[in-house]
């Protein structure tokens, strides 16, 4: 007899510790695409951001960028 059991990933999110093993909703992550660059402005490395992110934490995360992008996006407006 043979039995193939399927491969299981769990995911531990980087921000509060928890890990996905008994939750059936979403888990996620981000990434922050950026290089760093030397004196003359060309690219010399990944510098890029990663995080693995539980289903609460993605959504506080995402929550948090569409507000900071919402207030950046009003100053500009105050300015011109
Ligand atoms: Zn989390």
């Amino acid at each position: 007899m043979r039995k193939t059991t399927p491969e299981i990933t769990i995911v531990i999110c980087d921000v509060c510790g928890n890990d996905d093993k008994y939750s059936h909703s979403h888990h996620g992550g981000l990434i922050i695409k950026r290089d760093a660059l030397d004196f003359s402005g060309a690219a010399v490395a990944d510098a890029s951001v990663k995080r693995d992110l539980c289903n609460a934490c993605l959504l506080r995360i995402e929550k948090a960028i569409n507000n900071e992008a919402g207030l950046i996006k009003k100053e500009k407006e105050t300015k011109e």
